[in-house]
Parts: C-alpha cells; structure tokens; sequence
C-alpha cells in the first residue's frame, strides 16, 4: 500500500483538524457511524489527533479532537475516545499507517456479532490488505486486550473485525481510509444478503492476491492493459 502518511511540516496540525471533521460528518453522511460510536486518528508527527469521546460529530469542533502521544498523554480540552489504546497501538506498531478509522457500523458488526471473519466472497476484499478480513477475539471495549487482539487481526492487513463489537480500518489518508471503510461495510452487506441465499463461491487466495495487486495500480490500467489504446484525437 501507498506509504504516504501525514507528517508535521506536511499538513498543518490545523488543517489536519478540519479534515477530521469533514471525514466524520462525511460518515455521518454515508451511514457507517452509529450515534457517538465511531472514531478516527490522524498520524502528526511523532503523535497523533484523535476524535474526542461522547460528543456527536454534528457538535464537534476542530479544537476539541485531542493530542495524544505514544505514552497516552494527550493535550487538549476533550478526553479522547474511549477507545484510545487501539488507536495507539495501530500508530505505535504500524508505520505504514496515519490514519485509523473505527466504527460500529451495521452490516460489519452484524458479522463481527457472528464472530466470522469476512471471506472472498467478492474480489473487493482486496481493499483490507488480503484474502480475508478477520475477526479480532472478544475483549471488554477501551481495554489494553482489546487493543492488542486487534493488532493480531491486523497482521498483514488493513482492517479487521472486533468479535461483537464493530470494525476497525487503517489507511495512509482519511480520503483513502474512508473509501475503505466504505467498502468494507458494502462486503459486509453482501455477504449477510448472500448468506441468506446460500453459501458463496469463495474466490482462491492467488486471485485476490492478483487483484490486490492489480488494484494498486489502478488508474494508470493503461500501462498493464494491452487491449486499451488511447488516441491523440478521435479516430475518422
Ligand atoms: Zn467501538
């Protein structure tokens, strides 16, 4: 995955702050957050911004998202979410990683309920990093357990269920992590709505490794597509 992530001197630490909002209220927006559930952390430079507990993304304001450091010191008018110790740990042993997103949204926690992990069922299970997006083992939420159970679900990807509980995502960005976030929720969604037809085709973890792959260049499909040819003006 892209290893852009936000460093001081990148983005301001300010603007970093309205980018939350914005990020949060787009959740609102498309659905994936439940009431004051959700939550989102945003690598600055040695420390990290974090979205405050208890206060609903339509109140929050820029200065109320707190600095925490790698020790769970923080700085700021807010206590940060109550889930804190999982945002620490992702930031502390993952470097590719800047930004987390964690969410209780429906149809992800209604399997993390079942604690099942999210098979291949459609090659877009390639956006959490690999041919399955796991389920972390159960442990009370904010606690230390919980936040190590969710490191192990994460090895080698970048999302993971949380056993009755919700869905945690990683990203470089808040665009991108957002958009995988997203993603993840609509897998979700058609894997309850093709349970209750049957079981599904599980696609073999080469092609999804193949598409993961593939999905990193897209875009630029044009450099690995031979069949697609573009003109200098239109042909006739
Ligand atoms: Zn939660």
């Amino acid at each position: 995955m892209s290893v852009r992530t936000h460093r001081a001197g990148d983005i301001s630490e300010e603007a970093l702050r309205a980018e939350i909002v914005r990020t949060c209220l787009r959740m609102l927006e498309l659905g994936i957050n439940q009431g004051t559930s959700g939550n989102v952390s945003v690598r600055s430079g040695d420390r990290f911004l974090i979205t405050p507990s208890g206060i609903l993304y339509e109140k929050m304001m820029p200065d109320q998202i707190a600095l925490m450091d790698a020790d769970g010191k923080y700085f700021g008018p807010c206590k940060p979410t109550t889930e804190w110790r999982i945002h620490r740990g992702v930031m502390r042993a993952r470097s590719d990683a800047g930004v987390v997103i964690h969410t209780h949204s429906m149809f992800a926690t209604t399997i993390a309920c079942l604690r099942r992990a999210i098979p291949a069922l459609h090659y877009y299970v390639a956006v959490g990093g690999g041919p399955t997006i796991r389920c972390a083992e159960y442990a009370t939420y904010g606690t230390q357990e919980l936040a190590d159970n969710v490191l192990t679900a994460l090895l080698e990807r970048d999302a993971c269920l949380l056993a009755n509980h919700g869905l945690v995502v990683i990203g470089s960005t808040l665009s991108e992590t957002l958009r995988r976030t997203f993603d993840i929720e609509i897998l979700a969604r058609q894997y309850v709505y093709a349970l209750q037809i049957g079981e599904p085709c599980i696609l073999p973890d080469d092609e999804v490794e193949r598409v993961r792959l593939k999905m990193k260049t897209y875009g630029t499909q044009q450099a690995d597509d031979p069949g697609l040819v573009r003109l200098d003006a239109p042909a006739g």
